[in-house]
């Protein structure tokens, strides 16, 4: 049996705590509070307890879906993104650039969120953006 522990950051929330994966075997098995961070000291919030719970959730999205004839159709990451490309650059020239809007997460990374803003505002050409913690 292999175990090693692997440090990471809570995805769950902006604050972006410290984190430790118990990994077993290949598999992450739990979340340890890592006691060095900076930020949250050795202390969860109870999400930060049970991230370890939807990386395994046979819920989860392991890839992209693409709607066609009104049901949901597992597609690869370049048809997913040639699609939303498409259907972006359709919407836009038919109808505007404000007829879009871009909703960010908290989930995903500071950068991230920059760049998001970025290509709403550059490349759609709108100041339609905005993020969860607004909602
Ligand atoms: S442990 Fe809680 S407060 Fe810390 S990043 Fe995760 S969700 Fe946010």
């Amino acid at each position: 049996m292999g175990c090693k522990f692997v440090p990471a950051v809570c995805s769950y929330c902006g604050t972006g705590c410290g984190i430790l994966f118990e990994v077993i075997d290949g598999k992450i098995n739990s979340t340890i509070p890592l006691k060095s961070h900076p930020v949250n000291q050795g202390k969860l919030c109870i999400k930060g307890w049970n991230l370890h719970e939807y990386i395994n959730s046979y819920m989860r999205l392991k890839t992209p879906l693409i709607k066609e004839d009104g049901t949901f159709q597992k597609a690869t990451w370049d048809e997913a993104i040639n699609h939303t490309a498409t259907e972006l650059n359709r919407i836009k020239q038919r109808f505007g650039p404000d007829s879009i809007g871009v909703l960010v997460s908290a989930k995903i990374t500071n950068e991230e969120n920059y760049l998001a803003q970025k290509f709403t505002r550059a490349v759609i050409g709108t100041n339609n953006v905005d993020h969860c913690a607004r909602l």
